[in-house]
């Protein structure tokens, strides 16, 4: 795991925005970094590991936690298809490829769209947030299947 995901670089970078560091922040970064960010869980699925260490904090601080770590810019959300939005942290910006048919999750490059967003904004004035959801598809195991 890199620098870049460790907890203690996390914690620096909320203290840097003016988040404080509480109990139930430390728990669910721990969830997150445990996932690294290959792992894309909902809301319920943070709260179900958190609340596996930690039993005694409520599910709707865990809610109220993974928005104020959004709000701070140290975790996102992402569509991937058609349930609940997912969480992981924050990093320079990976964006996700959804196969409809297997559930599979690939993470490309945020360059991979600069084409793309650059073309929609001289052309049309729009504004990509490619970040937001997923490209839905089909993987090339279920393309080729
Ligand atoms: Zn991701
Ligand atoms: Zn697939
Ligand atoms: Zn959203």
């Amino acid at each position: 795991m890199s620098d870049a995901t460790s907890v203690e670089h996390i914690e620096a970078m909320l203290r840097a925005r003016g988040g404080r560091v509480t109990s139930t922040r430390r728990a669910t970064i721990d969830v997150l970094v445990a996932g690294g960010h290959h792992r894309h869980l909902s809301a319920d699925e943070v709260a179900d590991e958190v609340r596996r260490a930690h039993p005694d904090v409520a599910e709707s601080t865990i809610y109220r936690t993974l928005s104020a770590l959004e709000e701070l810019g140290v975790v996102t959300h992402v569509h991937l298809g058609h349930g609940p939005s997912t969480y992981h942290l924050a990093d320079e910006g990976h964006r996700h490829l959804s196969c409809q048919r297997c559930g599979r999750v690939t993470e490309v490059p945020a360059w991979e769209f600069a084409e793309l967003t650059t073309h929609l904004r001289e052309t049309y004035g729009f504004v990509l947030s490619e970040e937001h959801f997923a490209l839905i598809g089909s993987c090339r195991a279920c393309a080729g299947a």
